[in-house]
């Protein structure tokens, strides 16, 4: 370590510093004195010198000597701890910023916006709370002992304990320094403040940055302070508040000319802080007489709000400046960080409070608002979440008059003149809502102030009881009302698409509606009528300044729409309260019927101008104006704009005329001209194919609002279940997506709400839950909700959802739904259904008058009129129509008006009067309309008709006379314009009002009539029920399908009739009328006794039956297509099935069939991209698809079956020493180290790390076609997901992924038989033929001379799997590249594949051939194409291990060179690498009786090396015991080792190996540990064989393998006697004496270091495993989010682990990139040789890495609803999801993630 500074200036600082402390210490005690006079003088005189504000604040000096002025002679640390232990604290007030990690617990929480910190939360009891983890935006303080905020049991156990209590008061003398050196430090760092400070518009911002950074430490070392706990607190309060203090320091002394200088800079700071500069407030003072309305509802206020700010201490300077510097980090901790001191809480408050107007100023005119806003919420929720507090500023500081003039201050910024109305003359203003202050939301900070402020009832009282600042407020409100004003384009597309929309919506939820449900929570008892009152009595009056200001009649101007009418909703939303909860009477709060005829025009508006938005009228206002459709029914929004909009058009509806309203609704929906029983008509205002869905959405409005009872009588828990079912019926939701979906007023979700129902025992009751499932495919599957069937039964209502879908499509998914539902329980089976009709709860009493719409004429002429089209298939009728309308009849009949004889008295002056004698619609249904009079264009089918005169006859003539004056013509507008200038004269009469403007009744006169009408009479005879019924025979298709009897047969099940079509309907209907009426029955009875003739339907059948037809051709049409993308699904699927290897026993049995062909014949292979069949020739070679993939599966395997534990704490780890991978790569370096490197090269297998895996899909192509396809795929731009430059592609049949093709072997047939002639050779002569066949390894009867097409493509393949693995797995050797590198690998490869083979079998071959491994398998061709690659090596027969293997050396094979190492003892070598090794060598095909004598060879090694190894483990005293041999005889084993000369060789072996082990051995335990050793071997040769001659695996018991394996190897009698235990021994089958070559085999490791290592392998492996995760996400979360990466030592912002090795990296870091690669992409290439698994903390999500693609996996953490939470917004707790997990891992050992997850996207190296 080297100093930088030298002894000597080490020494002046030590002795400076000692000078401070003694110093300090002097000043002390003399301060303690008595008289202290001299003490304080020159401390002061110190602090003169030191503490100079002219100083640049940089230099620390001054910091310095604080610092030990207060701490004394003891060290400042020291200092620290001494006062923290007077800490008398009982709140912990942990301060922190953005991105900190805290909890928030509704259960505990008094206030929304209470909050914890971690180690509070942990430590407090929350079980089975309702909390949540969340990243803190604005930063935060803890809450954790504060009964303010939070319910004293949700305390943490320290805070429980008040620890206040109990520590002692501090001594006089330890603070008294504080007391006196820290006033001149603060008002130091005020003059620093003071002397940076200059106005923004006059230097660059970036200058008070630089002052800050330069005051860093200063603002520092108070943060420290205020850490020293509640003592030092104290001394700071009383400091920040003393006023005299401050006037002592404040101005600075006298002859200080810098203090002075910057004195004058505060003051003029301090003169611009009021709300009007000093300059304007001159000039509205004096123009106030005459203007004062132009100034507007500021001129109201209370003008000390608008003033300058004046300051009386540190406390309100420092505030001061903090918001001058826009709230710089540090001093908000600080300013927070005191908190917990309650005398300071409440200055500060109150401070707080006194600049606010100040701080919204300079919000407004920051450049970072967003910032700022942030720190300022930090700040405000603190001191506003608390009730008492919030009421004392409320009533000392008037918090509530600052904040709503705050308010208008703000949004009289941005106003311009409303256009809505009258665009000229309009006095009305509105917001801009593209201006800044909306667009970027800068007015939030204070809206949720204030939201905040009134959730305290207290606070809220005040607000209602204070009529002036209800004025105020009110027309805050109408600042919004009207604002976005969209009018619609008629000729030209817009040019650009405002998208202003969303500032509005928000700033009308936020602005508006919030402060309104903040309200009305307060509102809801008896005792709180007159606020109700009050408020609606000023919304009344500004509704009525409004529509004075816009110039609002009666009529609205054309094409324009707002959604925003935030005084209608307040009203109606008080309205509402009114009723439901505080008893009052609904008519003293309504107005007269004239403004009730106004205010019902605006929302009217808005619900037909969705119609025409849906309706495409507004397409040229571009996609922006559905957009605000959408939102407006939107979850969100509902609750505040359309719920409140439809349930005032009730009201309307309920006080006024029915006929005016029903009129007026289809007047504003445009369809009043389609309303007419003429065939043809004339509209003036729709185009034609508007007029169907304007029609459609007029009916379907009626329903909604009269059958709705939102706010009409519904009680909560009602409403939150008819919420649910309907979010429910249009889809399955997740918990959290429903909870997204229920709006959120009246019901909060969460908490329970005193006496209504909680939304967990609403969703119970409801809904089934759906376990979230793995499908196969890949989706991953979350927890789902779904109706139970009695909710499809009973509770789906579709008017319902209709209301709530912001898509169109949910409407039609609900019903496909509901009809799957019924087709599935057997309730309705045939064609579709319709909507169910769902009866409704009764209207609240004052809501009665609703019912009228039902029942008035206008209605019923409307309906009459449509059943009559639909009868006659007029254009634009539809079937919705038809239901709307059947659905407004049904409502009529359950909701009957008692006859109000009084209204129908009044003399009949009506023109409808001759339709319906009166109003009822159960006594209209059977009145027969004869002649009607319509207006027609005189080229009206109707007109022709007439042109015939009439009879001549006088009785004919005066007839027709009779019908011309019973037929009437019916106008809607006409009806509604003369009703309404009746009740305007009534009104104006009976209240003798002050004139209207006589102008606009000009406007009311009926447009003058289009001249080619024609009035035409038609003859009709018909009436509703007479139409009903032959809607019936319409709709069955069937003449008289109602016998005259039936109506008997109804009775009998009532129910039959709920669910059901539009036949079931109108049988509904009519039995509902006969049971209500007699007369009605009588009528229904008489016409269909009636026998019709055919002529009505007939007329119009053709095109009757021309839209059946089309109907049902479409029908059809839909059907075949589904049946079609069925088929194609099940097609897909069980490709998916085969692909993936599901147990499946047909498809088993299938492949064994099919494999058992195979050896009959030649191999024909299908192309899968031409479709021809045919075998696999040298020249035109087929190949298999197949994908080559590096894997580290192998490697990673350990030694127990146990996964190990991801660590979670800092004492844990995981050591990789004892996976498979290390363990063989530490035996190849230390056999390096010995013996010669070609010869370890070819003792060992690699590829454990870095091994090539190869899989297929199955299918095979040819060559040549293949490689047009990849030119295809090439031009082919869209392919996503992988790259076709490196050869990838997807499988032409199955859409697997893949990227090479595995040539095929040429037919074998005639081969076959030979190969598996059972052989009586005896071992000797097979032996020595091996060995001759060995010899011919130079001449490979292929080589050289034909370059063949398929030898071209096998070496392709060759170099495929080269390029799959990285360098470094393949290049063992000490030579890089050299051909001994290249042979390991080669025969690595199938070693790695066979292994892996075993592994998918579960590690053992007990199953036999069962196992669906097998099936895709392509090692029999893999091992030809290798064997061929292979041929180019050859082995110096010199060193070919097979004579070492079979014979006794007459020389001792040490002939080596000295300089060169000794090659690896047969006993160090690995059995199953040479089997590999001599199969691959030989000449092909080899015969199976050779591979048998291979395998018996090595299977006598094998059997030595157990033996070696074995009793390298046993101690001396043990291998003295066993090698005399007198002590075995009495065991069976010994025999065995008679028969082969064991004995000697054991002994031999005991001999020279030396090893203490204290292990006791029995003969039962050294057979099983020698089976246990050679069983790897045989496995893998059973494995081998397998593939290579096509034998059956039999099954076997586990404890059975051995003696399986070894008789599927020819190792042993077939047949095994199975009351004989087995003995490994018996296996052995020697051609040469085994003593001697056992020796032999002994002697070359004799004198060897480290043969013991060498000797005793570990050979068995535990199948693979992920690492072992906690069950609770909340471990793993809260260890690692803020743990620092091992590499850079810097806590990752995308913290990440492997799950694989457990290591920790940083995901997308720059911090830890190396050669452009970012860590966990490097980390995938080393730890899983390209593949990596990683859980990224900080979003619960699993993402995997594969080459240089990756996917997002999903997660294996769920909440307790079966649910995700990705990047934990929801922060609720999650649990390890076992089956998720399961599923994980078997991708990864099975190497499936490319096959089973679809969504690849190159990652580029960057994560
Ligand atoms: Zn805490
Ligand atoms: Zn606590
Ligand atoms: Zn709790
Ligand atoms: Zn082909
Ligand atoms: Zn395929
Ligand atoms: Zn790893
Ligand atoms: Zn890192
Ligand atoms: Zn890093």
């Amino acid at each position: 370590v080297q100093s930088h500074t030298s002894p000597e200036c080490m020494m002046a600082a030590l002795l400076l510093r000692r000078d401070k402390k003694s110093t300090a210490a002097h000043l002390k005690s003399d301060l303690n004195r008595t008289d202290n006079s001299s003490g304080v003088r020159q401390l002061q005189e110190l602090l003169d010198s030191v503490l100079n504000p002219e100083k640049p604040p940089a230099d620390t000096e001054a910091l310095d000597w604080c610092k030990c002025l207060i701490a004394g002679e003891e060290g400042f640390e020291e200092f620290c701890k001494t006062v923290r232990s007077y800490d008398n604290a009982t709140l912990c007030g942990l301060v922190w910023t953005a991105n900190f990690v805290a909890y928030r617990c509704r259960t505990c929480g008094i206030s929304p916006c209470m909050s914890l910190c971690a180690e509070c939360f942990n430590n407090g009891d929350h079980t089975g709370h309702d909390f949540n983890m969340f990243r803190s935006q604005a930063g935060g303080a803890c809450d954790c002992g504060d009964s303010n905020v939070m319910r004293e049991t949700g305390f943490c156990r320290r805070h429980r304990l008040r620890t206040g209590e109990n520590v002692p008061s501090v001594p006089r003398d330890l603070l008294l320094m504080s007391e006196m050196v820290l006033p001149r430090f603060i008002i130091c760092i005020i003059q620093y403040l003071r002397d940076g400070y200059t106005e923004p518009d006059t230097s660059a911002e970036r200058d008070l940055q630089k002052v800050l950074q330069q005051l860093e430490p200063q603002i520092t070392f108070l943060e420290e302070l205020t850490k020293m706990g509640g003592a030092m607190r104290t001394v700071l309060t009383k400091i920040l508040t003393n006023q005299q203090t401050f006037k002592d320091l404040s101005m600075g002394q006298e002859e200080n000319v810098f203090a002075k200088k910057n004195y004058e800079n505060y003051l003029s700071a301090l003169k611009n802080s009021g709300l009007v500069s000093v300059e304007e407030k001159a000039q509205t003072g004096a123009a106030e007489p005459t203007q004062g309305s132009e100034t507007g509802a500021l001129g109201l206020l209370d003008p000390s709000i608008m003033d300058s700010l004046k300051h009386k201490c540190f406390l309100e300077e420092l505030l001061f400046w903090t918001i001058k510097y826009e709230f710089p980090q540090k001093m908000v901790t600080f300013l927070l960080n005191m908190l917990p001191d309650q005398d300071y809480k409440i200055t500060f408050t109150k401070t707080f409070v006194q600049h606010y107007a100040f701080i919204m100023k300079t919000l407004m005119k920051s450049q970072e608002s967003d910032t700022m806003s942030n720190r300022i919420v930090h700040i405000s929720v603190q001191l506003f979440s608390n009730e008492d507090l919030a009421r004392h500023v409320t009533e000392e500081c008037q918090l509530l008059d600052i904040m709503v003039t705050v308010l208008l201050y703000m949004m009289e910024s941005c106003l311009i003149k409303s256009e809505l109305q009258d665009e000229e003359n309009s006095r009305h203003v509105v917001v801009n809502c593209s201006e800044a202050l909306l667009k970027n939301n800068t007015y939030w900070p204070l809206v949720s102030d204030f939201i905040n402020i009134l959730s305290h009832q207290s606070v809220a009282k005040k607000f209602l009881e204070d009529h002036s600042l209800l004025m105020l407020w009110m027309s805050f409100v109408s600042f919004f009302q009207g604002m976005n004003l969209n009018k619609r384009e008629l000729s030209e597309h817009v040019e650009f698409e405002s998208q202003t929309y969303y500032a509005a919506f928000a700033a009308e939820l936020e602005a508006c509606a919030q402060p309104m449900w903040g309200l009305l929570t307060h509102c809801k008892v008896k005792e709180t009528q007159e606020y109700t009152k009050t408020v609606v009595r000023y919304c009344l009056e500004t509704l009525q300044i409004w529509f004075d200001a816009i110039g609002f009649v009666d009529e609205l101007a054309p094409n324009q729409v707002t959604f925003h009418l935030p005084l209608h909703r307040y009203y109606a939303m008080f309205l509402s309260k009114a009723v439901k909860c505080q008893g009052l009477d609904l008519e003293s709060l309504l107005p007269d019927q004239e403004m009730l005829m106004r205010i019902m025009v605006h929302p009217l508006q808005i619900q037909a101008s969705l119609s025409e938005i849906h309706s495409n009228m507004w397409v040229r206002n571009g996609l922006q104006i559905k957009g605000q459709a959408m939102t407006y029914v939107q979850s969100h929004f509902c609750n505040s704009m359309i719920d409140p909009d439809i349930f005032l058009l009730q009201v309307c509806a309920s006080r006024l005329d029915p006929d005016y309203f029903i009129s007026s609704v289809f007047e504003r929906f445009k369809v009043v001209d389609l309303l007419t029983m003429a065939s043809v008509h004339q509209n003036t205002a729709l185009d034609g194919e508007q007029e169907r869905p304007m029609l459609e959405g007029a009916l379907t409005f009626l329903v909604i609002l009269s059958s709705l009872r939102i706010h009409l009588g519904m009680a909560d828990d009602e409403i939150l279940r008819a919420e649910m079912v309907s979010q429910l019926c249009m889809n399955d939701r997740t918990h959290s997506s429903l909870l997204d979906l229920i709006p959120e007023n009246p019901n909060p979700k969460s908490g329970i709400v005193p006496g209504s129902c909680s939304f967990e025992e609403m969703l119970s009751a409801v809904a089934d839950f759906k376990a979230p499932v793995f499908e196969l495919g890949g989706s991953m599957q979350q927890g789902m909700y779904t109706p139970k069937a009695e909710v499809w039964e009973k509770e789906f209502d579709p008017i319902m959802v209709i209301l709530r879908t912001v898509y169109r499509r949910d409407v039609q998914s609900a019903m496909d739904r509901y009809s799957a539902f019924l087709k599935q329980s057997g309730m309705h089976t045939t064609g579709n259904p319709w909507p169910p009709y769902k009866e409704r709860t009764p209207l609240h009493p004052c809501y009665k008058g609703l019912d009228r719409l039902l029942h008035c004429k206008t209605l019923h002429i409307v309906i009459f009129t449509l059943l009559y089209k639909i009868w006659l298939d007029h254009s634009n009728m539809s079937e919705h129509v038809l239901c709307m309308v059947l659905y407004l009849i049904e409502l009529g009949l359950d909701n009957q008006v008692e006859e109000d004889k009084g209204d129908e008295v009044r003399p009949s002056e009506h023109c409808h009067d001759s339709w319906f004698p009166g109003t009822n619609l159960l006594s209209n249904l059977h009145h027969v309309i004869n002649y009607v009079r319509v207006r027609v264009p005189e080229t009206a089918p109707e007109v022709k008709r007439e042109r015939e005169p009439p009879a001549s006859t006088s009785a004919e003539a005066s007839n027709f006379g009779q019908n011309v004056r019973e037929a009437q013509v019916f106008s809607l507008v006409a009806e509604r314009r003369r009703k309404f200038q009746e009740i305007i004269n009534r009104s104006s009469t009976e209240a003798s009002q002050a004139v209207r403007p006589k102008s606009s009744s000009t406007r009311w006169v009926p447009p003058g009539t289009p001249p080619q009408l024609v009035t035409e009479i038609l003859e009709i005879h018909e009436s509703m029920l007479s139409l009903l019924i032959k809607l019936h025979q319409k709709l069955s298709a069937k003449q008289n399908s109602l016998s005259a009897t039936w109506l008997e047969d109804m009775d009998a099940n009532p129910n039959r009739h709920a669910h059901g079509d539009g036949i079931t309907a109108i049988e509904r209907i009519l039995t509902k009328a006969a049971t209500r009426s007699h007369q009605s029955k009588r009528s229904i009875q008489e016409i269909c006794g009636k026998v019709f003739p055919p002529v009505a339907p007939k007329k119009n059948s053709p095109t009757a039956k021309k839209t059946m037809d089309k109907e049902e051709r479409r029908q059809r049409a839909r059907e075949r297509q589904q049946k079609l993308l069925a088929e194609f699904a099940s097609r897909q699927k069980s490709f998916m099935e085969t692909a993936m290897d599901v147990e499946s026993p047909d498809t088993e049995a299938a492949m064994d069939l099919g494999a058992s062909e195979v050896k009959e014949s030649e191999v024909l292979y299908d192309c899968v991209i031409c479709g021809q069949s045919g075998p696999s020739t040298e020249d035109r070679p087929t190949g298999l698809v197949v994908l080559l993939q590096a894997s580290s599966v192998l490697g990673h395997r350990c030694k127990s079956d146990e996964a190990k534990k991801l660590p979670t704490t800092d004492e844990e780890r995981i050591y990789p020493a004892d996976t498979c991978g290390a363990a063989h790569d530490v035996r190849l370096a230390l056999m390096q180290s010995f013996f010669k490197d070609s010869s370890c090269l070819q003792s060992v297998s690699i590829g454990w790390d870095g091994g090539v895996y190869v899989q297929t899909c199955g299918h095979t192509l040819h060559i040549d076609c293949h490689k047009s396809y990849m030119e295809s795929l090439r031009n082919d731009q869209v392919m996503q997901g992988f790259s076709v430059d490196k050869g990838e592609f997807t499988c032409p049949l199955c859409r697997q992924f893949a990227n090479s093709v595995l040539p095929c072997r040429p037919g074998r047939s005639t081969e076959v038989v030979s190969w598996h002639m059972p052989s009586n050779k005896k071992t000797s002569v097979l032996v020595k033929e091996v060995e001759d066949l060995q010899e011919q390894l130079g001449f490979f009867p292929v080589s050289t001379t034909t370059e063949s097409n398929l030898s071209k493509e096998m070496e392709l393949v060759i170099k495929d799997i080269k390029n799959t693995t990285q360098r470094k797995y393949m290049d063992y050797g000490k030579n890089p590249g050299s051909p001994d590198n290249d042979f390991l690998f080669m025969y690595s490869v199938a070693r790695t594949n066979l292994e892996l083979e075993l592994v998918h079998r579960g590690g053992n071959l007990c199953s036999g051939g069962a196992s669906g491994a097998a099936k895709r398998s392509c090692l029999n061709q893999l091992f030809h194409v290798l064997a061929m690659h292979m041929r180019l090596y050859s082995i110096d027969s010199a060193y070919n291990p097979w004579t070492r293997l079979t014979q006794v050396p007459c020389v001792v094979p040490y002939s080596c060179l000295d300089d060169e190492r000794p090659e690896v003892p047969m006993l160090f070598r690995d059995c199953p690498s040479l089997l590999i090794i001599f199969v691959l060598t030989m000449p092909q095909p080899l015969r199976k009786e050779h591979f048998i004598c291979l395998v018996r060879m090595l299977y006598n090694l094998q059997y030595t090396q157990a033996l070696a190894a074995l009793s390298a483990k046993f101690s001396p005293e043990e291998r003295q015991a066993w090698s005399t041999s007198g002590t075995l005889k009495k065991f069976s084993l010994f025999f065995y080792m008679i028969n082969c000369p064991f004995n000697t060789i054991c002994a031999l072996l005991l001999c020279f190996l030396s090893q203490l082990s204290s292990s006791v051995w029995s003969p039962q335990s050294i057979e099983y540990s020698l089976q246990q050793f050679c069983l790897p071997y045989l496995r893998l040769s059973c494995l081998l064989q397998h593939h290579l001659y096509g034998d059956n695996l039999s099954g076997c018991p586990e404890e059975e393998e051995f003696s399986g394996l070894a008789g599927c190897l020819g190792l042993l009698d077939p047949a095994p006697q199975p009351s004989n235990p087995m003995y490994s021994a018996s296996c052995l089958d020697w051609t040469v004496s085994a003593f001697d070559l056992m020796s032999q085999w002994c002697s070359e490791v004799t004198g060897l270091a480290d043969t013991q290592t060498l000797l005793v392998q570990d050979l068995q492996w535990a199948s693979p495993h992920l690492l072992h995760l906690p069950d609770n996400y909340n471990t793993i979360f809260q260890y690692y989010h803020k743990k620092a990466c091992t590499a850079c030592k810097k806590v990752p912002k995308d913290p990440a682990l492997c799950l694989v090795c457990g290591t920790f990296v940083c995901l997308k870091g720059l911090c830890c990139k190396q050669h452009g690669i970012c860590e966990c992409v490097w980390h995938s290439q080393h730890c899983g040789a390209a593949t990596g698994i990683f859980l990224l903390i900080n979003a619960s999500v699993i993402i995997i890495i594969r080459g240089h693609r990756f996917c997002l996996w999903g997660s294996v953490y769920l909440d307790a609803h079966g649910e995700e939470d990705r990047d934990l917004r929801r922060g609720k707790p999650l649990f390890l999801c076992v089956e998720r997990y399961r599923v994980l891992e078997q991708q990864w050992v099975s190497h499936t993630f490319d096959h089973i997850n679809k969504r690849w996207g190159p990652h580029y190296n960057g994560l």
